[in-house]
């Protein structure tokens, strides 16, 4: 599916005939993206506190508490290792960030959210890799949200470490109900059913991290993992916001 940035068509003219409006109505309030509170703008202008846009103070206080306990996990895929780094684990206020972040497009948080990685890729990854990738969501899920969000995040690191973002994956849906009844080893097999390399000529010996959201079991990070050696990438490592512990 075409998107800009990670974002689709639609969600871009959306957002921007909402901002025309904006502009019109000047007084409009807007609502926190995390817990609907109101806001009003003359409070936000006065406020030196504020981090973050769209986002009110009580949440602004609950953000800055969040735990953020690096954690680095290996994948062995193929016999070769795939090292897998998160920032947050996924508890707390946090779930309910990633959760208005992903589906509600609280994107201002994205920025917050990435910037706990750029530490460890800068000092611990520096020049292992060429290229980021982020991990794919079905088009169903990206029509209906308006933006690929691990994209988002990949724009948001690229922008920081100066790396190119090439979406290489593209992830077809998997039935739920045809799941049900199935063991590990089978729905580990539908998942790598479902994840397909779209360019493989542009990955040749390259090196790759990929990107997701959250990282449960690391299942999918492993079956993109596969798919990138397989069709010729040279190492594929990983980093996620968050990690479930
Ligand atoms: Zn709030």
């Amino acid at each position: 599916m075409r998107t800009f940035r990670g974002y689709t068509l639609s969600f871009l003219l959306a957002s921007f005939a909402s901002f025309v409006l904006d502009m019109i109505y000047f007084n409009e309030q807007h609502r926190c993206v995390l817990c609907g509170r109101t806001l009003y703008r003359e409070h936000q202008k006065e406020d030196n506190l504020i981090l973050l846009d769209k986002v009110c103070l009580f949440c602004q206080l609950k953000l800055l508490q969040v735990d953020i306990l690096p954690a680095r996990r290996s994948l062995v895929v193929q016999g070769r290792q795939v090292p897998v780094f998160a920032a947050f684990p996924y508890h707390g206020f946090l779930p309910e960030v990633i959760r208005s972040w992903k589906y509600d497009s609280a994107l201002g948080l994205t920025d917050w959210l990435v910037s706990p990685l750029l530490p460890f890729i800068e000092k611990q990854l520096p020049c292992s890799f060429d290229m980021i990738v982020p991990v794919p969501t079905t088009n169903q899920r990206i029509t209906a949200r308006g933006y690929q969000q691990t994209e988002v995040l990949a724009y948001a690191l690229s922008k920081k470490i100066r790396r190119p973002v090439v979406s290489l994956l593209s992830k077809q849906s998997i039935q739920a109900e045809s799941q049900t009844g199935k063991n590990k080893a089978e729905r580990m097999d539908a998942i790598q059913h479902a994840i397909q390399v779209v360019f493989p000529e542009r990955l040749q010996k390259r090196r790759l991290l990929l990107v997701d959201d959250v990282v449960t079991t690391g299942s999918t990070m492993a079956a993109c993992a596969k798919e990138l050696l397989n069709v010729g990438a040279q190492s594929v490592m990983g980093v996620a916001i968050a990690y479930v512990p």
